[in-house]
């Protein structure tokens, strides 16, 4: 068992050899994969993809690169398209003021909305954060106060102190390629250290192929270099690391447990 739990198999790049980059995901035995969206538009798309293929399944959310060109967007609208069988999560949404595509405060609302969705619907909110530690943890922290939902970190790449706040609030962190780069000493020190039952494995393909394969596309069968590389860096067997990712992964996503 391995899952992929953070792929985008519709953005451009993978949708041209969708059913290659599936095949070549299932001969490096990769059994599951969760198939991110990023804009309202393309949620039809993701969602046919997980309908079509036994092994993948979808979330509805807006990234905070689309906070603007969604300037609408509301938890009933989250919560109705989540309603779908093969809707398993609630993302991906949060703050990305590295590269602050879209206006912070709107990038704020729209997180907000998608935690409250998480929280109606019960589904695991999918949270993308990069240099904006402090306001994600705020938000988090003052969201669950007002009633319990549950989550993800993706791509986790931020310090120890925000893994810490992250765990304390239950939720799981999901590591990516970016662990096997030469100078993520931090954050493979900080994978160490990390409860071996909240632990993920993604690709966030077409992005961030893991070492061997950089410069290429990521797709989701470098997932298990990923895994490997992680697996000899906390001292477990490889096949210890890819049953607990994966376990872990069904316990967080029930709905494709269920
Ligand atoms: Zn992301
Ligand atoms: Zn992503």
């Amino acid at each position: 068992m391995l899952v992929d739990s953070h792929c985008h198999l519709n953005y451009a790049g993978l949708i041209e050899q969708q059913a290659e980059i599936l095949a070549r995901a299932r001969a490096s035995g990769v059994t599951t994969m969760l198939n991110i969206s990023t804009r309202e538009r393309e949620w039809d798309a993701v969602i046919a993809t997980a309908e079509r293929e036994a092994d993948v399944w979808a979330s509805v959310g807006i990234h905070p690169h689309e906070a603007d060109d969604h300037p609408d967007i509301d938890t009933a609208r989250l919560v109705a398209a989540s309603a779908h069988p093969r809707v398993i999560g609630i993302g991906e949404t949060g703050l990305d003021y590295y590269y602050d595509h879209s206006d912070r405060g709107r990038q704020q609302a729209s997180f907000r909305a998608h935690i409250a969705a998480a929280r109606e619907t019960g589904l695991p909110l999918i949270v993308h954060t990069r240099d904006a530690e402090e306001d994600t943890a705020a938000i988090l922290t003052e969201e669950m106060g007002k009633g319990a939902y549950r989550g993800v970190i993706h791509c986790f790449t931020a310090s120890a102190d925000f893994a810490r706040i992250a765990l304390d609030l239950g939720f799981y962190i999901s590591i990516s390629g970016i662990v096997t780069f030469k100078n993520a000493k931090d954050l493979q020190a900080t994978a160490t250290t990390l409860p071996g039952d909240r632990l993920l494995v993604e690709t966030d393909a077409p992005f961030l192929a893991p070492v061997p394969h950089r410069g290429k596309p990521g797709e989701p069968a470098f997932v298990a270099d990923t895994a490997r590389f992680l697996a000899g860096l906390r001292g477990e067997t490889d096949e210890e690391l890819m049953a607990g990712t994966s376990r872990n992964f069904f316990s967080l996503f029930d709905k494709a447990a269920a």
